[in-house]
């Protein structure tokens, strides 16, 4: 190397450079031969600098050229000399010059490619994966990896500006599952015992504000070992934050701040403070969802008043069984052909719905409001009334989702999204943040028939429930927030339970035996029985948010080496079997594999 180190990288040059005697490295990004003449566009991290091969060359040289293939590692050494104008390149920053090879070192050949390394690249998911260290080079990934490394200086700059720490706590922890399955690792010094990775560092977190550390942040790894499903990844990164002697605003307009700075300083995009909140109940019942995408209007209401009054027997139904009739109105929709209405039927039915029922809005011949079609027949009665209540437009398409609370409102909400998706409401180019908070605290599981952790059971009960929580959990709201972006749950945060006592009363609302909570807990609570200060904090998904700063739909985009979607990576080929000694010396033994994994040894 020593006499073919660079000089300058590729994207370094200019008209300024002109005649000087450089020497650069990179890879062989395309390279053409016209009638005699080569150019190779070289590229590095930096850019691409164009280097010309002049005919008249050394045949040393002009014999190494013939031999280079797209992906060599190349030296060049040459002149800068300042391109011809009618051959100057306006979309390269290094367009107005190029470099005359004196000289070409070959530092490494390239096998054939699986791929061929460009931004618009169409290669599968998996080849892309496989062969990460190719795709790593392209311009798109590089991008990426710069932004995400942006983030994170961004996010560190901004929490050292706020007094916060950045402490790194273990990832081999006792295995404490948050709601997800632990990986679990042996431990060879203890036979038969094991350690847990963390699923996030929420308790050592919890434990560092009883250690007087105040304000702590980490962008932490986290280990989840559920099952591979959508854009889910068994080890991701998490902003997390924890602070103590703060209640719910402080950790809102903290994070806010937070965000603000991050997408100014990486995107210069402005976000408008504060984001406006939602309650969890305002969010389902106006979005059908807790994590509304607030980029487009179309919000759900409620149709229940009316729907008791009309003949139509679903409806009536779901009201007498305590439920709700929910309603979409959208607008222009005599676009839409049963065909249409049929898949948005389909939406609505994957989340749980018996049906979507509809009617439109139309015009008599004398003027006046009417409905029609579908189930209007059951409410013409009342149809001038109802169309005037709601402010119904003519050409306006009703929609309806009748069934318990959630039930309606969530599969009316898929059909939003999907509306807005299809109807081209969303303003791809928007930031659009949110609150959600006032959640309940517990959700019912029918699978354990019993109370469970709606977050996880380390969150602080709203005050008001605090003398009667045990009576009706379910009515629980708990001090908790999600922080929601474009429809995507970006984060979430609690303030926290520091009463040892307090933590007790939670962990047998779910289920967890005083012995039991002592056995997997105890340390947390003789923590808390140390003077424990008040705290609360919040996580926040780092290769979420990277991914949608980035303007991508999965976070293997931004993750340098993601698992492909069976959770597996092709790359190195992990999971993989191990040296028997090694199970040895662990104490551990395979008791037989499952068929899937017999097929691929
Ligand atoms: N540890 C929580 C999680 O990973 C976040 C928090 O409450 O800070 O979801």
């Amino acid at each position: 190397m020593e006499n073919y180190k660079r000089t300058h990288s590729c994207g370094e040059l200019r008209l300024i450079d002109a005649n000087k005697r450089v020497i650069l490295n990179g890879w062989v990004h395309r390279i053409r031969d016209h009638g005699g003449i080569h150019f190779i566009n070289l590229r590095d991290r930096y850019g691409i600098t164009q280097v010309v091969v002049n005919p008249g060359s050394p045949e040393s040289l002009l014999e190494t050229v013939r031999s280079l293939k797209p992906e060599y590692c190349i030296a060049v050494k040459g002149k800068v000399l300042k391109r011809p104008r009618n051959m100057v390149n306006h979309d390269m920053p290094t367009g107005e010059i190029e470099v005359e090879a004196r000289e070409i070192v070959i530092l490494s050949q390239c096998a054939p490619l699986p791929f061929v390394i460009d931004d618009k690249t169409d290669a599968r998911d998996e080849a892309r994966i496989k062969y990460r260290y190719l795709d790593l080079r392209s311009f798109s990934m590089q991008r990426k990896i710069r932004l995400r490394h942006r983030a994170a200086f961004a996010v560190r700059e901004f929490l050292e500006g706020e007094e916060f720490y950045e402490i790194e706590t273990p990832t081999l922890i006792k295995s404490t599952p948050e709601g997800a399955r632990d990986f679990l690792v042996p431990a060879r010094l203890f036979p038969g015992k094991f350690f847990a990775l963390p699923q996030s560092p929420q308790l050592f977190k919890q434990i560092l504000m009883v250690g007087g550390l105040d304000r702590y942040f980490q962008l932490a790894r986290c280990y989840r070992d559920e099952d591979a499903r959508g854009d889910r990844q068994l080890e991701f990164t998490q902003i997390d934050i924890e602070m103590s002697f703060v209640d719910r605003e402080d950790v809102l307009s903290l994070t806010e701040g937070l965000y603000a700075h991050l997408f100014k300083k990486v995107l210069g995009a402005e976000l408008s403070l504060p984001f406006p909140r939602l309650s969890f109940a305002q969010a389902m019942d106006r979005f059908g969802t807790d994590k509304p995408d607030g980029r487009f209007a179309l919000e759900l209401g409620d149709f229940s008043p009316w729907a008791g009054e009309g003949e139509f027997g679903v409806f009536q139904e779901a009201l007498a069984g305590g439920g709700t009739v929910k309603y979409l109105a959208v607008p222009e929709g005599e676009n839409f052909t049963r065909k249409g209405i049929a898949e948005l039927e389909e939406t609505a039915k994957t989340y749980g719905a018996g049906g979507l029922a509809w009617m439109r809005v139309v015009k008599t011949p004398e003027g006046r409001g009417a409905l029609e079609g579908g189930i209007a027949k059951f409410f013409a009665p009342r149809q001038e009334a109802i169309i005037s209540a709601l402010g119904l437009k003519e050409g306006t398409l009703l929609l309806f989702s009748a069934g318990p609370w959630k039930t309606a409102c969530q599969s009316l909400g898929a059909v939003r999204l999907k509306l807005g998706r299809d109807l081209g409401l969303i303003d791809k180019n928007r930031f659009h943040f949110l609150w959600v908070v006032d959640f309940p605290l517990f959700e019912y599981s029918e699978e354990n028939q019993g109370w469970k952790p709606a977050h996880h059971m380390f969150s602080m009960p709203q005050k008001r429930f605090l003398p009667t929580l045990e009576e009706n959990p379910g009515e629980v709201l708990g001090d908790l927030y999600d922080l929601v972006l474009n429809g995507y749950e970006l984060g979430s945060g609690s303030i926290r339970i520091h009463d040892p006592e307090l933590q007790k009363r939670i962990f047998r609302i779910i289920g967890l035996s005083d012995e039991e909570a002592e056995k997997r807990f105890g340390f947390l609570l003789k923590a808390f029985a140390f003077g424990a200060p008040p705290h609360g904090g919040i996580a926040a998904g780092f290769d979420r948010t990277v991914m949608l700063m980035a303007g991508e739909e999965s976070i293997r985009e931004v993750i340098p080496f993601p698992k492909n979607t069976q959770g597996a990576s092709p790359m190195e080929e992990s999971p993989a079997e191990v040296d028997p000694r090694q199970l040895e010396e662990l104490g551990l033994q395979i008791r037989g594999k499952t068929p899937g994994q017999e097929r691929q040894t």
